[in-house]
């Protein structure tokens, strides 16, 4: 870089006010998005192995972008984050999700719950178990089919999310923690904090047929869950092979390619609910 002198600074600066600008645009026309209808939800149907029924979804937000077509939430919720507007966004996939549970429920669907994914912002938000009964209420759908996923790093601090926790849960609403395995938290909390769901990260997945670490970690969560009282569940599975490797450690709920990617509303009618097509 010094050999070039100027010319390689030029270089980087110009590549980072490139991308600097690209966020600064994405970030105003996020503002947007909204209001112009261009977020919606997939749907990740979730399995119970032992007989491939549906036992739940997870509702993953989309961002159809007028000019720069579905944009992934890795890209835009970091921006929906840093700039406040998460909450917004965020009480719009709440709502979304439990409208369409309830939309499917009353079609004859199966009585399955919605996951959906909760920023650390969103956990944090004052009045959070009040503004999603008033969500739950206005959509009519009981709290026992919405799951909220978290994850450990909200957990920091064990007195402020026990009593977060404790609200949503006496309310009846299920916790699931996303990423299990991938944070720092101690496990300490699992003992204590109303949690009914373990979902073991895709990363502890991915190379479990070969690597036999993977797979001791992947097997312990799994024990530990059964021994705590925690349902689990797998997700990122991709492959018989790995299906194979969880279904033999007593792992009974699947999420992942294998079975199905994340699909569109009107897809998963068609994949999964057969008696609604009326
Ligand atoms: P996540 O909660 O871990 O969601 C699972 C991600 O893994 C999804 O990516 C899903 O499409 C992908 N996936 C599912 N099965 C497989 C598989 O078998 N193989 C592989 N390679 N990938 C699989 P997606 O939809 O791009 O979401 C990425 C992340 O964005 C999510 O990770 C979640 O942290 C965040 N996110 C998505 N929707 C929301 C939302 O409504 N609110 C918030 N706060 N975050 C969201
Ligand atoms: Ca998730
Ligand atoms: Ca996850
Ligand atoms: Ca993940």
């Amino acid at each position: 870089v010094k050999k070039n002198g100027k010319n390689g600074y030029q270089f980087y600066t110009g590549q980072l006010n490139a991308q600097m600008k690209e966020k600064i645009e994405l970030e105003a026309d996020l503002r947007q998005a909204i209001q112009r209808n261009q977020i919606f939800l997939d749907y990740q149907p979730q399995i119970r192995a032992g007989d491939s029924q549906m036992i739940g979804v997870e509702a993953l937000v989309r961002w159809n972008h007028p000019t720069r077509g579905i944009i992934s939430p890795g890209v835009f919720i970091p921006i929906a984050e840093e700039t406040g507007m998460i909450y917004e966004l965020g009480t719009w996939v709440l709502r979304e999700a439990c409208r369409q549970m309830k939309e499917w429920h009353n079609a004859g669907g199966p009585l399955i719950p919605v996951s959906v994914n909760l920023s650390s912002q969103q956990f944090h938000q004052s009045h959070l178990t009040e503004h999603i009964k008033g969500i739950l209420k206005e959509v009519d759908l009981q709290p026992q089919y919405l799951e909220l996923e978290i994850t450990e790093s909200m957990m920091m601090d064990a007195a402020v999310s026990s009593s977060i926790l404790h609200k949503l849960t006496e309310h009846g609403i299920r916790i699931s923690l996303d990423d299990f395995g991938t944070g720092y938290s101690s496990l300490s909390y699992l003992k204590n904090l109303p949690i009914h769901k373990l979902k073991i990260d895709r990363s502890f997945i991915r190379d479990i047929t070969v690597d036999q670490n993977d797979k001791a970690i992947v097997a312990t969560i799994i024990s530990m869950a059964q021994h705590l009282n925690l349902d689990v569940i797998a997700e990122g599975i991709e492959t018989k092979e790995q299906l194979e490797i969880l279904m033999k450690n007593d792992c009974k709920e699947i999420q992942g390619y294998y079975y199905s990617r994340p699909l569109s509303a009107d897809e998963v009618e068609e994949a999964f609910f057969a008696p609604l097509r009326i």
